[in-house]
Order: structure tokens, then C-alpha cells, then sequence
């Protein structure tokens, strides 16, 4: 290939690239490997994964109550100049009892407001320090879209789950500043991977413009090297004005856009997720939920069908791709609907609205999916079956429901354009070859008990059409990026195993040795 101003001028053999080498042309010879188009993440929370990197605890996911406290003594000690500890990546456990996790368990612990995520960043538990710094108290009022957990006496506990997370959004803010380093940060580890394009899909994670407006700066400064699209979350629910946050996002797109940043997508949080303590998801048939043990449970919806249609309207009206989660099949289905209602008003157009996670997917749906256009943004580094998770999944939704979880392969088969996320931080690292290869096998490396839902293994090549030219179709940039096509702009890894001709579970194996984005190499292996 052939490489000027930035762009593709030449693919093809050794004997037409010798046309274009001119005085100062720099040439390079590769005799193993691959050369893959530049690697996309179709679904990674940069902005919250590089502050919360930098500038919270990290709680071990298999950890115990006792783990998780002396982690946020240690850290709050560490660092005297933060004012709130954040912290994230617990699971509620037998040993906080049976309320789950309390403020009371935080007693003693530090002074400061202290704020833990969940691992899947699902619900907030917090001190009393917290409470009281926000004035929230018994006669804070129940929200519609979560819940706060209460004792007898009707005191919100300690423990706030979905949309009851927004009460707690004051003291989970970071700076233009700290947003600014959390992406360097994130470029800076995902570059030397052969990442070059990333969707970020709540860029107001914290309720404020601020990692907007930190990409836009750091693209006005020449600093952003990696491709950053965004989606902003709009809400129904108290406090929320659904349409005027679709009205600032499109305002925000104008004031931020550069040559490597948009915000191009509006992101809907449709239900929750499971396991969990509760589950949130929203099924076509009932489950169990864990913790009212309600066996007839749907899970939970954060927008109403009239709603969801007005957000696709609205969106495709400013130019406005939708990003839907979907963890349940109930949640696929009412999004499917809404877009065909939205549809049936503005008309046909390629607006490429994405659904994510599709954790539990009704076969029926989609043919759907590939009718209406809406790629399927699977997140293939959940694929391994976690042995510790899958009695609580079993036990919420049956061996039947458990065993078909995150299909991929049946999206390929019904002509659904596919591409691969992985909810970065939820994993951590998240590094795309790690994707391909849990995508192709299915399981950890010679780990069999790991083994999950084996039919629905895909190639080496679809892993790659996903996390390149499918990944570019997805943020509609396929015109420009994607692929290695004259025309478009030289993004490019190489890579020192072809890994399409390499055992499976050697894939996330192979060395990167450079990386490339627009014709400049932004990462060489020393
Ligand atoms: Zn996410």
C-alpha cells in the first residue's frame, strides 16, 4: 500500500506501489504478520473508565465486605486532596446481610462522602457522609425509574439502584481537567492495542458537558489520536425533560465537533441487567427476581413505548443515530417497535440505530433487526461463561433462557450488520484482540468450564469485519474509515501474527507493532 497526506493512495501488489515512492519517501517492508484497517470499540465508556482509573478505588470483584472496606480506607488516606471517594467494581455479598449494602456498613471508615458503583455500574452505594452532604433523607421523594433502598423506618439505607443513581450524580462529577487525562490516559493504553475508533456512549456520565468539552479541547490541541465518537443519555423520568435534553445534545454536537470528535448518537437506557441484586432487565416471559423473589417479574423499563418513539422521531429529525440498551428480549422488542413507529412518521433513512448488549434475545426479533436496519452491537468479551455468575443467572431465568445468552453468530446468519463493544470499564481491560478471540472461541483459554453457548462461535473473519468495517458502518464514518481502501484515511495496525491463520486461542496473543491513524504513527512497539 501507498500512503499520502494522510490517505490510502495505493493497495495493491509491490510492483505498483513502486510508482509512488518519490524523494523522502519512507518505505517499509513487513515479511510476517498481518495488517489490519485500525481496530473499533463499539461501546466503551472512555470518559468514566479513565477518570475512574486515575482517580478512584478499585474494588475487587470477587472481594468480600472486608476487602472492600480496607480498599476505601487505604485510598481515602492515600489521597487527602480528593474531597468525595469514588470507587467502583463491587458485587453485593452474603457477608453485607441481608439489606445488601448499607451506609451503617461504611461506619468508621473515612469522614468524606464515599460513593461505590457496582461492577456494572447498575447502582450506587454510599456513606452517610454522602447523604447528609446532598440533604438526602427520609423525605426524599421514591423515583419512577429506580429505586432507593430503605429500612423499616423508611430512611433511604445507603444503596441506590438505576435511575436512583441520578440523586447521587452531584458528588460523582470530574473536571475538564480530570476528563482531559482520563482520556490520554484511555488513548494512550487502547492505541498500543491497535484501537483507533471508539464510541463513547454516555458522554454525560456525570450530568454535565464536561467530557465534551474535554475532547473538544483536546481535538482543538492537536491531543485526540483516536477517532471519538459520542452518544448523549437522554431521560424519562423526575427531574429529566426528555425532548429539551435531545435539543442540548444537538446543541452540544455544534459546539464540540472537530475533526476527531462528534457526538453523533443519542443513547436510551431502555432496562437494567442481571444477575443482580435485583435484576433489572425487561423480559417477554417472567423470571425470578433475586431479591423480592417475585416469580412473576418482568424487570424494568426506564421509558414508556409514547416516549421511546418521540426520542427516535425527534433524533432522526437532527441527524441523530439512537444507541439503545437492551439487556432483556422484551426491551429488543419495544425498541424494534418504536423505531418502526418513528419510521411510519419521518420515512426511510439510513440513521443506523444501534441496540447493545442483547444479552437475552427472542430469535423472532431479528429478521426484524435486519429489515429495519438497526445494527446489532454485541459485546463479545462477555461471551465466556463466569463460573461464579452462572448459578445466578440459572436461578434467575432458567437453564433454557441462561444457556442462549449473547447471541452473535444468528445475527450474522440473518444479514444483521454486527459489530463488537465491550462496555469498558465493566471490563477492564478491555483490549479488542481479546475481543476477537472470546468472540471465535467462546470460552478462556483451555478453560472449558467456561464454555458458554458454543453455537453461536463466529470466524476470525467476522470478528474482523465486526471490529473494523462494521465498527465504522455502526458510527456511519465507513466512508472514510474502516477499511484499507484507497480514498480513505490511513487508520492501521500491524500486527506480528496473521491471526487468522493462528490457533484460536492465540489470537489476543499477537504482538501490535505500530499503529496508525490518518498516515501518522501514534504508537511504535519499542
Ligand atoms: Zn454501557
Amino acid at each position: 500500500m501507498a500512503i499520502a497526506d494522510g490517505k490510502f493512495v495505493y493497495v495493491g501488489d509491490e510492483a505498483g506501489a513502486k510508482a509512488y515512492i518519490g524523494k523522502g519517501t519512507q518505505e517499509l517492508r513487513y515479511e510476517g504478520g498481518m495488517i489490519l484497517p485500525g481496530l473499533g470499540e463499539g461501546h466503551g465508556h472512555v470518559g468514566p473508565g479513565g477518570t475512574e482509573a486515575l482517580f478512584t478505588v478499585h474494588l475487587n470483584l470477587f472481594g468480600t465486605l472486608e476487602d472492600h472496606l480496607a480498599a476505601v480506607k487505604e485510598f481515602a488516606e492515600k489521597h487527602p486532596e480528593l474531597d468525595v471517594i469514588q470507587g467502583a467494581g463491587f458485587v453485593p455479598t452474603p457477608d453485607m446481610g441481608p439489606d445488601g449494602p448499607t451506609a451503617d456498613l461504611l461506619n468508621g471508615v473515612t469522614d468524606k462522602p464515599v460513593v461505590l458503583a457496582d461492577m456494572g455500574h447498575h447502582s450506587y452505594w454510599v456513606n452517610h457522609a454522602a447523604m447528609d452532604r446532598l440533604g438526602i433523607d427520609k423525605n426524599t421523594p421514591d423515583v419512577s425509574d429506580g429505586i432507593i433502598v430503605r429500612d423499616a423506618k423508611g430512611n433511604p439505607n445507603g444503596y441506590f439502584r438505576e435511575g436512583a443513581m441520578d440523586l447521587l450524580k452531584p458528588l460523582t462529577t470530574f473536571t475538564v481537567e480530570q476528563y482531559k487525562e482520563g482520556f490520554l490516559y484511555y488513548q494512550e493504553e487502547y492505541l498500543a492495542h491497535g484501537e483507533t475508533l471508539v464510541l463513547d456512549p454516555i458522554i454525560n456520565w456525570d450530568g454535565t458537558d464536561n467530557a465534551a468539552q474535554a475532547c473538544h479541547e483536546l481535538d482543538v490541541e492537536g491531543k485526540l489520536k483516536m477517532h471519538v465518537y459520542a452518544a448523549y443519555q437522554v431521560f424519562q423520568a423526575e427531574g429529566h425533560d426528555t425532548m429539551a435534553e435531545i435539543e442540548h445534545a444537538a446543541e452540544l454536537r455544534e459546539r464540540t465537533k472537530g475533526p476527531m470528535f462528534e457526538v453523533s448518537n443519542i443513547k436510551i437506557q431502555l432496562d437494567g441487567g442481571f444477575p443482580g441484586n435485583p435484576s433489572t432487565a425487561y423480559m417477554k416471559d417472567p423470571y425470578t427476581d433475586p431479591w423480592s423473589q417475585e416469580h412473576q417479574y418482568h424487570g424494568q423499563l426506564r421509558l414508556d413505548m409514547e416516549t421511546l418513539t418521540a426520542v427516535f422521531k425527534r433524533s432522526h429529525e437532527l441527524g441523530f443515530t439512537v444507541h439503545v440498551h437492551a439487556i432483556g428480549d422484551g426491551a429488543l422488542a419495544m425498541t424494534l417497535d418504536a423505531i418502526e413507529r418513528a419510521l411510519a412518521k419521518t420515512g426511510p433513512h439510513d440513521y443506523r440505530d444501534a441496540v447493545t448488549h442483547l444479552q437475552v434475545v427472542d430469535k423472532a426479533d431479528i429478521p426484524r433487526m435486519a429489515k429495519l436496519g438497526v445494527v446489532a452491537v454485541t459485546d463479545p468479551h462477555w461471551f465466556d461463561k463466569t463460573p461464579e455468575f452462572d448459578p445466578m443467572i440459572v436461578a434467575n431465568i432458567g437453564e433454557e433462557r441462561a444457556a442462549n445468552q449473547l447471541p452473535m453468530k444468528s445475527f450474522f446468519n440473518a444479514g444483521v450488520v454486527v459489530s463488537s463493544a465491550s462496555d469498558y470499564p465493566v471490563i477492564n481491560p478491555a483490549y479488542p484482540l481479546v475481543g476477537m478471540q472470546k468472540g471465535v472461541i467462546r470460552q478462556l483459554p483451555g478453560r472449558l468450564d467456561t464454555l458458554h453457548n458454543p453455537g453461536e462461535r463466529v470466524t476470525i473473519e467476522q470478528m474482523i469485519e465486526a471490529t473494523t468495517i462494521n465498527e465504522a458502518y455502526q458510527l456511519l464514518c465507513d466512508d472514510r474509515l474502516g477499511s484499507i481502501t484507497v480514498g480513505k484515511e490511513a487508520d492501521l495496525v500491524v500486527l506480528g501474527t496473521d491471526i487468522t491463520a493462528c490457533s484460536p486461542e492465540h489470537i489476543q496473543d499477537a504482538p501490535v507493532f505500530g499503529t496508525m491513524v490518518g498516515g501518522e504513527w501514534v504508537y511504535t512497539c519499542k
